[in-house]
């Protein structure tokens, strides 16, 4: 019934009881997590299940590198803000001119993604869009509803505390030299290709696959980028799944609670 494959079991525990690996506030906020639900009534899981539930309470936890969010999840706190943020450098393999920032290991990540990537002929990578704090994803949605109405809007942009770009984990990338920035045909360049193929080596994955919006609530964007780190990535992609929320076995998201709206941009 559940859908990460086994050996996710042992990688959660071991991410889970080594504090280095998400920090030590944040290993205390899950065990703090753990106490609290053990103390209003949850059943304490069996062994098997507690090596599977652990980590899963990660993902509810805004600062972890699985941090889960969609449409029914947003974040907690909803205006939550990253403490470790940094800008990429730039280099002949990323244009970050913007000087567009992400979390720490999410910003090494992407400059060894370009490296790589440059190196294998497949161009620069330019980075449209990283980190948005809750206030300009919000100032971007009331754009969008001036502009659009609001039905219109959501289906253009994610609210406030619901937006991947707002946890530092989340970024949109184009190769300019090979057109289709920021539009689906990116998929089908060069560059988004090796994307496809090769992001999860440096631990991102292609957050909303091709035919997968009735799940994530968001179109195909070959562009939003999403890190969760190389160990949990390279599982992701050897379980051969194309959402997170499949992996993890969490229910769809297709629209927000009090609507039924269809798949917008993120
Ligand atoms: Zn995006």
């Amino acid at each position: 019934m559940f859908g990460p494959p086994v050996a996710l079991v042992s990688l959660g525990l071991s991410l889970i009881i080594q504090p280095n690996s998400f920090g030590a506030n944040q290993h205390q906020m899950i065990i703090d997590r753990i106490e609290q639900r053990a103390a209003s009534g949850w059943v304490v899981p069996t062994p098997e299940f507690t090596d599977y539930l652990y980590p899963r309470l990660t993902l509810d936890i805004a600062g972890t590198e699985w941090v889960l969010l969609n449409k029914t999840r947003p974040l907690n706190p909803i205006d939550f803000a990253p403490t470790n943020l940094r800008a990429m450098d730039s280099s002949a393999s990323l244009d970050n001119s913007r000087e567009l920032r992400l979390s720490l290991p999410a910003a090494s990540a992407l400059e060894e993604m370009a490296a790589a990537m440059f190196a294998d002929g497949a161009g620069q990578t330019f980075v449209n869009s990283a980190y948005r704090t809750y206030e300009y994803q919000g100032e971007l949605f009331v754009q969008k509803i001036e502009q659009y109405g609001e039905q219109e809007a959501l289906l253009r942009s994610a609210k406030p505390g619901h937006s991947e770009h707002q946890t530092g984990l989340a970024v949109d990338v184009s190769v300019p030299a090979q057109g289709c920035a920021i539009m689906q045909c990116f998929g089908d360049t060069v560059g988004g290709m090796w994307i496809a193929e090769n992001s999860w080596r440096f631990g991102y994955i292609v957050r909303y696959e091709e035919g997968t919006s009735d799940i994530t609530g968001f179109t195909y964007e070959p562009w939003h980028l999403r890190f969760i780190g190389k160990p949990l990535a390279k599982m992701y992609h050897e379980s051969g799944m194309n959402t997170l929320e499949d992996f993890w076995g969490l229910p769809a998201a297709p629209s927000y609670p009090e609507l039924m709206t269809p798949s917008t941009n993120d």
